[in-house]
């Protein structure tokens, strides 16, 4: 048993069910027990790989369509780079240094990473050592000036609340207790207004899933990005409106039950792209079509990069340098599961990579 999970069985006895929302918040970023506090959880030897830490491509990519971006809106200076939830940090050092030749943008940039664990913050500012780096927790702390942004699977990342249609209403999923062990149970059945539109295209028994905390991170991105230019690029796995179960719990690359070792398994869920869209549309920015990695990372010039990189390379180097582009783009990989989707002023084109 982790310590973790002796304090939420003392908790639910206490004040009862709580929310699959409140359990994933404790899970992974509790203070001294969250996942993303204590756990290394990237890498080969971690409990997942990302875009990132598979081919240094994915952030230099990421980084010439951000640039692009900020020439096409006439290189405002100063500006705001920007990532959430940056990991180890691996997309931010190859986007710097693939956009070391665009002249002028390191001089404008200043570099912001919203990052909520102090261990992670560590390892970024290890990965980034030379830049000037400033850390905050929340997107609402960065300076009012045009805002370049990457999110990579940071979506997926935030607490979800799921509910079970119930007639005209719906049963909240929640994590109670049975026999003194964590168990799933449903909450009585009640209304949901922002679970209306829902209402029209779901039966009896079906799951949808809600993140209290997107909607809000996506308007005041988007906010941000209206009001003084900019653009953002999100990338995470998932698709337009939600539908079913989508709770992922991983430990050392193999899925593993959600409640069993609270704390130790990373917890995700798929991302619902049509809230981040209204939202965004509502604070005033034109969004992307939805497009797949696959397509994006293709359009943007992955497999000349590629060529050019495998050109210094032979033997197992080559072979996992090609593995790493398949792995990426192809849609039986990452290609197409995960989503991208840019958010720029109403006024200005979508980045690059994610044109018709
Ligand atoms: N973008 C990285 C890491 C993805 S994991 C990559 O692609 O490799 C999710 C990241 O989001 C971690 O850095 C985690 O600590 C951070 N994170 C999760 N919830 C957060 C929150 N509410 N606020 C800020 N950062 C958060």
């Amino acid at each position: 048993m982790t310590t973790l999970q002796d304090q939420l069985i003392a908790r639910i006895t206490a004040e009862g069910p709580i929310s699959l929302a409140d359990y994933m918040a404790e899970c992974l970023l509790h203070p001294e027990y969250g996942y993303y506090t204590t756990a290394t959880p990237f890498g080969a030897q971690g409990d997942f790989t990302t875009a990132p830490e598979i081919s240094q491509m994915f952030g230099e990519l990421i980084g010439l369509s951000l640039a692009q971006c900020w020439l096409d809106q006439g290189a405002p200076a100063p500006f705001t780079l920007a990532e959430l939830g940056p990991g180890r940090g691996t997309l931010m050092a190859d986007l710097l240094r693939a956009t070391r030749g665009v002249p002028g943008f390191h001089a404008a940039l200043r570099l912001h990473l919203v990052e909520a664990s102090a261990n992670l913050q560590k390892q970024q500012a290890e990965a980034l050592a030379g830049y000037d780096v400033t850390w905050v927790d929340s997107i609402d702390e960065l300076p009012r000036q045009p805002l370049f942004l990457v999110a990579n699977e940071f979506f997926d990342a935030l607490p979800i609340r799921q509910f079970v249609r119930d007639g005209e209403g719906w049963r909240e999923k929640r994590v109670g207790l049975a026999e003194g062990a964590l168990c799933f149970g449903l909450g009585p059945e009640a209304s949901q207004p922002a679970l209306e539109h829902r209402l029209l295209d779901t039966k009896d028994d079906d799951l949808v899933e809600l993140s209290p905390a997107a909607a809000p991170i996506s308007a005041s991105l988007a906010q941000c990005i209206a009001r003084h230019g900019g653009a953002a690029l999100i990338i995470d796995y998932g698709d337009w409106r939600s539908l079913g179960d989508t709770l992922q719990a991983l430990k050392s690359h193999e899925p593993v039950d959600p409640l069993t070792s609270p704390g130790s398994a990373d917890l995700t869920a798929h991302v619902d792209f049509e809230v981040l869209c209204s939202v965004a549309k509502g604070a005033g920015c034109a969004h992307s079509k939805v497009t797949p990695q696959g397509v994006f990372l293709e359009r943007l010039g992955i497999t000349d990069r590629a060529r050019t990189l495998a050109a210094g390379l032979d033997g197992e180097a080559l072979e996992n340098l090609i593995a790493a582009h398949r792995r990426l783009t192809h849609p039986e990989e990452m290609g197409n599961l995960f989503k991208v989707l840019g958010l720029t002023p109403s006024t200005i084109a979508p980045p690059p990579g994610l044109n018709e």
